[in-house]
């Protein structure tokens, strides 16, 4: 699914088949989960192939370096450049992009001097469909921000969402709802909250999740539409119930939510204000709208 004979691969300032790139299997980051990494996509638009905010997911990629104390020695426009080389030399269009920054082998607690950088891109359908999802409320909580970086895209921290996505479906719904150490609601496995009741969207601060790059791209729609997005902490019962519900992410884009803990949305879909800021996404990363970007 993610390769095939001909795929090419980025890996430490060679192009490889994706079937010939090797790995040390003492490498820290298989080990302990140390390494950083970012979930980027591409479209078709009527411009060319457009990484969608390519800049930000390599600033953010840095910044997830910089906090985990790995020796990135990338500029961002470097990363940038060579995405674009990954796209083109696999004839890729519509895809997802995965950079992926692991260490060395070391079986001790401090990352290695040695940084690899692997850039690897398939074509992707829009992960978690385009069904109402239908969450429960996880038994995980996300990382508790003093025992980590939450806030950085680390290798290690999606062993939380694995637990939280696997204990959701195992229990027939389609995805979790993790809530913070505090009992307020944070964020998906894989993707950040808003709901919506009575006009406004709600959705909670910084602190205790990925500052996703989505949800940054939401704000921006939401003040053009004169949608009104507040910031506060909120608990699973101030949603069950609302109008509606929708998740953001790069890979998930917007996505609509039918229900949490069985309890459904009141609005449909479509009539939501989720529903129009879905539809500003796709025509924002497909069409000409995207030229108002700034990009590298
Ligand atoms: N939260 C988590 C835990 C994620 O893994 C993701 C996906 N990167 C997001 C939120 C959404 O972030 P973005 O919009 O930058 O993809």
């Amino acid at each position: 699914m993610y390769y095939n004979e001909e795929t090419t691969v980025y890996l430490n300032g060679k192009w490889l088949k994706a079937k010939d790139a090797q790995t040390d299997l003492y490498n820290q980051t298989m080990h302990y989960g140390n390494g950083v990494f970012e979930g980027i996509r591409a479209y078709d638009t009527e411009d060319g192939v457009q990484v969608f905010k390519a800049k930000e997911h390599y600033e953010r990629l840095l910044y997830s370096a910089e906090k985990m104390h790995i020796n990135l020695n990338y500029t961002v426009e470097e990363l940038v450049d060579l995405t674009y080389e990954l796209l083109e030399k696999n004839g890729l269009s519509n895809a997802y992009i995965r950079p992926l920054v692991y260490l060395g082998a070391n079986m001790a607690l401090q990352p290695t001097e040695e940084v690899n950088v692997f850039l690897c891109a398939w074509e992707w359908g829009k992960y978690l469909g385009n069904d109402m999802l239908n969450l429960m409320t996880s038994s995980y909580q996300r990382p508790n921000p003093k025992s980590c970086h939450v806030e950085a895209k680390v290798v290690g921290h999606y062993t939380n969402s694995i637990l939280a996505t696997t204990e959701a479906k195992q229990k027939g719904f389609d995805e979790a709802l993790l809530l913070d150490a505090n009992g307020n609601v944070a964020e998906g496995p894989g993707a950040n909250f808003f709901y919506e009741k009575d006009g406004v969207i709600y959705t909670c601060p910084l602190g205790n999740i990925l500052a996703g790059i989505t949800r940054a791209t939401v704000f921006e729609m939401a003040k053009e539409l004169n949608f009104t997005i507040e910031e506060k902490y909120f608990t699973p019962e101030d949603v069950k119930g609302a109008d509606g519900a929708f998740f953001t992410g790069t890979a998930a884009e917007v996505a609509g939510i039918g229900s949490l803990d069985n309890v459904k949305f009141t609005m449909d879909w479509e009539d939501t204000m989720g529903a129009q800021l879905a539809r500003m996404y796709r025509n924002r990363v497909s069409s000409r709208e995207y030229k108002s970007f700034d990009l590298v």
